[in-house]
């Protein structure tokens, strides 16, 4: 049952309803009148019955629709986050690792928000990468040992 179906429904009992209330202007027995009094009284909670059932499937529509959409981008996650696996890399730092090239990690924290931002070498001695999002900077390569320098001529 579609909304238009529940309109015309309601349509119908409201033209039922005007036609019985041109009865009560006739002129007709008491017995008669008390009778089409009660056909109105009937045919308007019919009508009610009929708009709180419009009300009804137009909330379930909406709900429905909402729902479709939660399906379609939890598939969209599902293939999205399936490009990667949760790794702790070399530096200690637990990241998620594409699984195709080019490789690259990207920010666990932003994964909790189902997106994925792809995590920049910060090119520091400390081996830190840092997020495009949310700036979360994480330890990805092992801290490079200083290299006494060597002088030479001296
Ligand atoms: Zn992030």
């Amino acid at each position: 049952m579609d909304l238009v179906l529940i309109s015309s429904a309601y349509n119908g009992l409201k033209v039922a309803k005007d036609i019985f209330s041109g009865f009560k202007d006739l002129q007709v027995e008491t017995a008669a009148l008390e009778r089409i009094n009660d056909a109105v009284k009937k045919v308007g909670e019919a009508q009610d019955a009929i708009f709180m059932l419009r009300e009804e499937l137009f909330r379930l529509q909406e709900e429905n629709n909402y729902l479709k959409q939660q399906i379609s981008d939890s598939d969209k996650w599902a293939d999205i986050i399936g490009q990667y696996q949760l790794v702790a890399t070399a530096g200690g730092a637990v990241v998620f690792k594409s699984n195709e090239e080019p490789l690259h990690f990207a920010c666990p924290s932003c994964a909790q928000s189902k997106e994925i931002h792809i995590l920049q070498d910060n090119r520091l001695i400390v081996g830190t990468f840092t997020c495009t999002k949310c700036k979360a900077q994480y330890p990805v390569k092992p801290q490079e040992t200083m290299q006494p320098i060597k002088m030479q001529g001296w």
